[in-house]
C-alpha cells in the first residue's frame, strides 16, 4: 500500500464527538490528560487527525503562565503537532484530505497586512498561535487553519517533523537573521530541543561552532552534531572560553536563562550580533551600553519563522542535511516530560505519540 492510499483510508476513519488531549486549567496545576469536545470547523479551516506532537520549552512557559501575554484556561498547549488532514471546513481548498501537515506556532495571520506581504507575517498583529490562543497539538485531533500548515514532504519522518516544526524553523531563521557567513564563529548556548538544531543549520551555513550548555551528555551531542568546540558553563566561564578563540561573530540565546544571555553578549567579538531567541519567564538582562557602542553590537530579536522557512527546513532534512534528535512518548507521560526537559534530563526533544 503507498503511503498516499494509506493517508486516505486514515482520512476516510470516522472522527469521534470528543478526542483525548493534554489540557491546561490552572498555570499552577498540572495538565490534565482528558476528553476535549471537538468544535464545528469555522471557514478555512481544517481538522488534523495528529500523530507526532513535540514538547517546546514554549510549552512549558504557556502552562505555567510565564510570559507578560498568557494564555487562557482552558487550553491544549502544543505547536509542533503533524498529522493527516481529515476534514475540509468551508472554502478550505490549500489541502486536501490525507495530506500530512505540520501546524506551527503561527496558526493564523491575517495575510493583507505590510508585516504579511512583506515575508514578515511572524509580526502580524492579528496573528494567532497554536497551543496558545488556538487548541494545539497536545491531542489526539487538532483544528488549524489551512493557509497556515505546511505539508510535510514524503521521505520525512513525522517524528522528524514535529520538532522541526518550531525547534527546526525557529533556530533556520535565527542563523539567517544573524547572517552567519562562511568561517564565522557561532555561539550557541544552550543545546536543547532548539540549540540541537541551530548548531547544524550555522554548520549549514558555513560557520564554525561553539555551543555552551550546563550538562556534558548535551555537549557531546553538540559534538556530534558538528560543534567544534564545547563549553560547559558549570566548570568554565564561557566568555573567556570564547573570547580565548576571537570572540563569537554571532551568538544565539536559546538557553532559558537571562544569565546566559549576558554570558553570551560578553562572548562576542567588535561588531558581532546577539540573537534573542529563548524567552526566560525572568524577561530582563543587563545589557551594557558602553560595550555594545564601543564594540558595535548588533542585539535582533528573532520570532520562529514564515511558512516559506518551514518549507525549506523540511527540504533541508528530505535531502539528509539535518538529524532530529527525539525521544518518544505516549501523551499520558506529559507532566513527568515537563518536568524532565525543566531537570535538562531530556537529550534534545520529547516527542509524543498520537498515532
Ligand atoms: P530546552 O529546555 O530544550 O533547551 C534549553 C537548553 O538550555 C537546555 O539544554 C539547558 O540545559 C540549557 N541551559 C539552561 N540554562 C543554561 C545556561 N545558564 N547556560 C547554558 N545553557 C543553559 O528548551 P527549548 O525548547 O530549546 O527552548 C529554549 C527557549 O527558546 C525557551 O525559552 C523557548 O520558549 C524559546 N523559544 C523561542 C522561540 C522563538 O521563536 N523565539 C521559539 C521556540 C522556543
Ligand atoms: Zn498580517
Ligand atoms: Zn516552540
Amino acid at each position: 500500500m503507498t503511503t498516499a492510499t494509506l493517508n486516505e483510508k486514515r482520512a476516510a476513519a470516522p472522527v469521534t464527538d470528543t478526542y483525548t488531549a493534554a489540557v491546561v486549567h490552572d498555570f499552577a496545576k498540572p495538565l490534565v490528560v482528558e476528553p476535549v469536545a471537538k468544535k464545528q470547523l469555522l471557514p478555512g479551516q481544517i481538522r488534523v487527525k495528529v500523530e507526532a506532537s513535540g514538547l517546546c520549552h514554549t510549552d512549558i512557559h504557556a502552562a505555567h503562565g510565564d510570559w507578560p501575554v498568557k494564555p487562557t484556561p482552558p487550553f491544549v498547549p502544543g505547536h509542533e503537532g503533524v498529522g493527516i488532514v481529515v476534514e475540509l471546513g468551508p472554502g478550505v481548498t490549500e489541502v486536501a484530505l490525507g495530506e500530512r501537515v505540520a501546524m506551527p506556532w503561527l496558526g493564523y495571520a491575517c495575510g493583507t497586512c505590510d508585516y504579511c506581504v512583506s515575508g514578515w507575517e511572524t509580526l502580524c498583529l492579528e496573528q494567532k498561535n497554536m497551543g496558545y490562543s488556538i487548541d494545539g497539538g497536545f491531542g489526539e485531533y487538532a483544528t488549524a487553519y489551512a493557509r497556515y500548515v505546511v505539508r510535510v514532504p514524503e521521505g520525512v519522518d513525522p517524528f522528524d517533523a514535529a520538532p522541526l516544526t518550531c525547534a527546526g524553523v525557529t533556530t533556520y531563521k535565527a542563523v539567517k537573521v544573524a547572517g552567519t557567513r562562511s568561517s564565522d564563529l557561532v555561539a550557541v548556548f544552550g543545546v536543547g530541543g532548539l540549540g540541537h538544531m541551530a548548531i547544524q543549520y550555522a554548520k549549514i551555513a558555513g560557520g564554525r561552532v561553539v555551543a555552551v550548555d550546563l550538562f556534558d551528555d548535551k555537549l557531546e551531542l553538540a559534538r556530534k552534531l558538528g560543534a567544534e568546540f564545547t563549553v560547559n558553563a558549570t566548570r568554565q566561564d564561557p566568555v573567556a572560553e570564547i573570547q580565548k578563540l576571537g570572540g563569537a561573530d554571532q551568538a544565539i540565546a536559546l538557553a532559558v536563562s537571562p544569565k546566559a544571555f549576558e554570558q553570551a553578549f560578553g562572548s562576542l567579538r567588535r561588531g558581532g550580533t546577539l540573537v534573542f531567541v529563548a524567552l526566560p519567564a525572568d524577561n530582563e538582562m543587563t545589557l551594557p551600553i558602553f560595550e555594545t557602542v564601543l564594540n558595535g553590537i548588533t542585539v535582533v530579536g528573532s520570532i520562529v519563522g514564515t511558512r516559506t522557512d518551514l518549507r525549506e527546513v523540511f527540504e533541508l532534512h528530505a535531502a539528509g542535511k539535518t538529524h532530529v534528535t527525539r525521544e518518544v512518548r505516549p501523551l499520558a507521560e506529559v507532566n513527568t516530560s515537563i518536568a524532565d526537559v525543566e531537570a535538562g534530563r531530556v537529550e534534545a526533544r520529547i516527542v509524543f505519540d498520537l498515532s
